[in-house]
């Protein structure tokens, strides 16, 4: 396995380590095809790249974005939808072209939604890096544990474990979507660089699993094993 593994002291030096990944590749390949992630590790890591394109030392004019899932029924303008996140968080404080950043369609029906994705990532010739968080259950996107590892875009029940994790951002646990539609492994594994970040005590057991444990479809997550370029950044 080439993984390069970059332990941080803090949840700040790992969002800063991160950021500096997704810089790099944009000031060498302005036109990249960046690859997002939703919840709430990423946020460090789009905090400082906000604060470095605020500075003037990022471009983001002609970069592509494509994130890995979306919820099942939830509208764009929906607070809860994982674009309107993006948005948030991230697209409304750079000079990301709108049109140039794409979800999965979640008012569309799942399996529709899941082809014109994978079309989609492929109009834009694969992604060049992308960005993960792994859940509590080995979870990457909405790929949760199975008995087969989905190759392609596709609609997913979500399970309990996640739901209860995601819960935490609704009134009600009863309002979680129950079902989302994800990027499937394959779209995933192609991407030319994986950058894997991973936060907390909570996480270490998952990520010891998914990176030194066997490679299974009961672990999404250990099949990133096999990618030429993985760089996992944790907090220790
Ligand atoms: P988190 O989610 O960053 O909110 O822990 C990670 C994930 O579920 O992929």
């Amino acid at each position: 396995m080439k993984m390069k593994f970059i332990k941080t002291d803090s949840y700040e030096k790992l969002s800063r380590q991160a950021a500096n990944l997704i810089s790099a590749q944009i000031i060498l390949y302005p036109d990249s095809v960046i690859g997002l992630a939703t919840g709430s590790t990423p946020l460090g890591t789009y905090r400082q790249l906000v604060a470095w394109y605020e500075k003037g030392d990022l471009d983001f004019s002609s970069v592509k974005t494509v994130n890995l899932d979306e919820y099942v029924g939830l509208a764009p303008d929906d607070e809860h939808s994982y674009r309107y996140f993006m948005d948030k968080n991230l697209f409304s404080k750079i000079n990301i072209k709108k049109e140039n950043t794409y979800l999965p369609d979640g008012l569309s029906d799942p399996a529709e939604a899941a082809r014109e994705y994978d079309k989609i990532i492929e109009g834009l010739g694969g992604i060049d890096l992308q960005l993960l968080g792994i859940g509590h259950n080995g979870h990457i996107g909405f790929n949760e544990p199975d008995f087969a590892f989905e190759k392609t875009t596709h609609a997913v029940e979500l399970d309990d474990s996640t739901i209860n994790a995601n819960a935490r951002f609704f009134a009600d646990r009863s309002l979680v979507p129950r079902r989302a539609v994800t990027m499937g492994m394959k779209s995933i594994m192609q991407a030319k660089k994986i950058v894997l970040i991973a936060s907390g005590e909570d996480k270490r057991e998952i990520l010891h699993k998914a990176l030194y444990g066997p490679v299974t479809p009961a672990v999404p997550a250990s099949i990133l094993q096999l990618h030429p370029c993985l760089t996992v950044i944790a907090d220790a």
